[in-house]
């Protein structure tokens, strides 16, 4: 016999394009909760349905009212309460964080069924490095405030993680060949889907395949760490006659050292030569 769940609010990872990979835990949970908040009951309802449930949906968001979010804290402080996204886990660039706050200050029991999240899914994919990451959610959509964010980061020695639409993955690629230029990207698209992708390049390199190669579906933008940059020696050069041409060969070097990861002194005896 299945256990009754307890009261609380149960946050409920689901899959974000391939249905086998919802856990069994998310499936018992799911079937056996009083209700399930979701920020959309049309997708919501289709996976109830797909698993065979018919939970009472309440639509949610963290820009719902208070007395949305009283009443679901008022069912979760009496009978098992889940939290579910449109896809993937809760609270990951997706409503949840109000309510989980609400929970906690009540005193509410509130635990979380792990599974899909499209930003670990790209994270082992993209073969950047793994063992320091940023995940920073969605670049802003003008480009003034996309570069500021870019140029904040910029320096941070981790992996960038950004989850990404395809109608502004050229102005995002842009933007990141003219503020970190050199950088490796991955672009991770359309994730445990029939047409997952994953493609790394330099910025310009990706921005070329993309021109001629319109991206489609859902995306992940990864940007590796300083250092771990993907000039090809052809773009390095490029970069360093253009610095030659306003600065000495040693600030030209550095410059170019600075935006692309190459190291100084190679790039010093380059400029030297080109002189
Ligand atoms: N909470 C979700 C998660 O844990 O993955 C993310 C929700 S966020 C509103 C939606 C964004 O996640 C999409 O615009 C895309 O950047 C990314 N995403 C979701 N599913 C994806 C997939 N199958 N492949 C690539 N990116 C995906």
């Amino acid at each position: 016999m299945v256990e009754p769940l307890d009261p609380g609010l149960y946050i409920v990872a689901t899959p974000i394009g391939n249905l086998g990979d919802v856990s069994a835990r998310a499936v018992a949970v799911l079937g056996g909760v009083a209700a399930v908040a979701c920020e959309d009951t049309r997708v919501t309802g289709k996976l109830l349905h797909h698993l065979g449930f018919k939970q009472k949906l309440i639509r949610y968001d963290d820009h719902a009212s208070e007395a949305t979010r009283d009443h679901l804290l008022g069912i979760a402080a009496s009978s098992p309460l889940a939290l579910v996204s449109d896809a993937g886990t809760p609270l990951i660039s997706d409503p949840g964080y109000q309510l989980v706050v609400a929970a906690r200050a009540l005193g509410i029991a509130v635990t979380s069924i792990p599974g899909p999240s499209a930003a670990i899914v790209a994270l082992t994919l993209a073969g950047l490095p793994s063992d320091r990451f940023l995940f920073a959610g969605f670049l802003p959509s003008k480009d003034k405030a996309r570069r500021e964010v870019l140029t904040e980061l910029a320096a941070i020695k981790a992996t960038l993680v950004f989850y990404e639409t395809a109608p502004r993955l050229a102005a995002s690629l842009a933007a990141i060949d003219e503020e970190l230029p050199g950088r490796a990207v991955a672009v991770a698209r359309e994730l445990t889907k029939k047409f997952e992708e994953c493609r790394n390049g330099s910025p310009a390199d990706l921005i070329a395949h993309y021109a001629t190669h319109p991206p489609k579906g859902e995306i992940v933008l990864l940007i590796g760490p300083p250092g771990e940059v993907q000039v090809d020696a052809a773009d390095a050069e490029a970069m360093l006659i253009a610095a030659l041409a306003t600065l000495k060969p040693s600030q030209a070097a550095a410059e170019v050292a600075r935006q692309t990861g190459v190291d100084r002194k190679v790039l010093y005896a380059r400029a030297m030569e080109l002189k």
